[in-house]
């Protein structure tokens, strides 16, 4: 597509974002399959993080190499740890062989030195000039180690404004209408690209798709409460459920039926789900006030919904800036379809008391 300026940028991510997925995937079945993984055991996470950051920062270093990027993970605890170095890459070498027709694009990592180097190019600082960018090799590791959802999450950055994002979701079913009505092929690729819109393509398919011939996605235009669905993490720990339920209740959602109208999903596949019509609100209330959200956690989801027509703000409606370095300075995430942004904006004030 040559209108497309971002089409190489696009095809990289894709093919770095599948190939991950599909290790990722495999990892996710195996811990929830053998039913023995100990909440403690961070081990396969941190397995699937590494591996991941490693073959996604390798495939935008081999052919963006004055990219910066800002990766979640650094490489210090692995190097130390060789039983797991040889893991990583052993997972590695597996997933590079099931799609080795892809080498050619995103090349491949053969010994633990290049996976260590591969993995600390995602050391930069971000900033507002220039251009970056952001990864999220396991997005909701909760998600993840139970089963669940979780995302592989790639953006990037011109100046401080996301300009393209990539969100390869191995667990998402196609269809989610509430947290116990999910059906559909499971595995959606969601991709946004600045002024080209928001689009969902199976994420197992091999090899990249063009825009024009994925589906395009837009958010919806409902207002009534009876209508609206509110998309939330599932852990406690990370946003206010009870800060939420008051804003759920001051825009109107009728009591008996707020817990059918309410998806929990962990990872940036809340603003998948937003982005594809099938939830029109994404709260995400900060739990104190000291945390400060981390870029990779919100910039490919951020372009997403913008793309897909809805908007995106802290808890005072402001836009999140992903050019002050590896952290948002705002607090909260609140998401939603343009007619309804601004009154949920005024809910969130009235019960926050802002
Ligand atoms: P979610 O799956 O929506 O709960 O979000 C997962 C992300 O929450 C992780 O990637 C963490 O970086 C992030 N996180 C961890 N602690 C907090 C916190 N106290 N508040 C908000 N987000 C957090
Ligand atoms: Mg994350």
């Amino acid at each position: 597509m040559s209108t497309n300026p971002y089409h190489k940028e696009l095809q990289i991510a894709t093919l770095a974002v599948k190939r991950a997925s599909i290790l990722t995937k495999q990892l996710s079945d195996s811990i929830s399959q053998a039913g023995t993984i100990t909440k403690d055991d961070k081990s396969p996470v941190t397995i699937g993080d590494f591996a991941s950051q490693a073959i996604i920062n390798h495939a935008v270093k081999l052919n963006f190499p004055q990219d910066e990027i800002v990766g979640e993970e650094d490489s210090q605890d692995l190097q130390n740890n060789k039983e797991l170095s040889n893991k990583v890459l052993q997972l590695i070498e597996n997933v590079q062989n099931e799609t080795k027709d892809y080498d050619s694009l995103i090349g491949d990592l053969t010994n633990t030195e290049s996976v260590y180097k591969s993995i600390d190019f995602g050391n930069s600082q971000g900033g507002s000039k220039g251009r970056f960018w952001a990864l999220d090799p396991i997005d909701g590791t909760k998600g993840f180690l139970r089963g669940d959802q979780f995302a592989v999450c790639l953006a990037l950055i011109e100046n401080g404004k996301v300009v393209l994002g990539v969100i390869g979701c191995p667990n998402l079913p196609k269809e989610v209408k509430s947290n116990t009505d999910q059906s559909g092929v499971v595995g959606g690729l969601y991709s946004a690209v600045k002024d080209l819109g928001a689009y969902y393509s199976d994420l197992f398919t091999p090899g990249f798709i063009e825009l024009s011939k994925q589906s395009k996605i837009k958010m919806t235009e409902h207002t009534s409460p009876s209508q609206l669905k509110v998309a939330e993490g599932v852990e406690k720990g990370h946003s206010s459920h009870s800060t939420q339920a008051d804003i759920k209740s001051k825009i109107g959602f009728n009591p008996d039926t707020v817990k059918e109208q309410t998806i929990n999903l962990d990872s940036q596949v809340k603003y998948c789900i937003l982005a594809s019509g099938q939830a029109d609100i994404y709260l995400r209330l900060p739990i104190n006030d000291e945390y400060r959200e981390k870029i990779w956690d919100h910039a490919a989801g951020n372009i997403l919904i913008y793309e897909a027509g809805g908007e995106v703000g802290d808890i005072y409606g402001n836009p999140l800036d992903f050019g002050k370095g590896r952290f948002l300075q705002s607090k909260g995430v609140i998401a939603g379809n343009k007619r309804i942004f601004g009154k949920v904006i005024d809910a969130v004030k009235d019960v926050c008391r802002l």
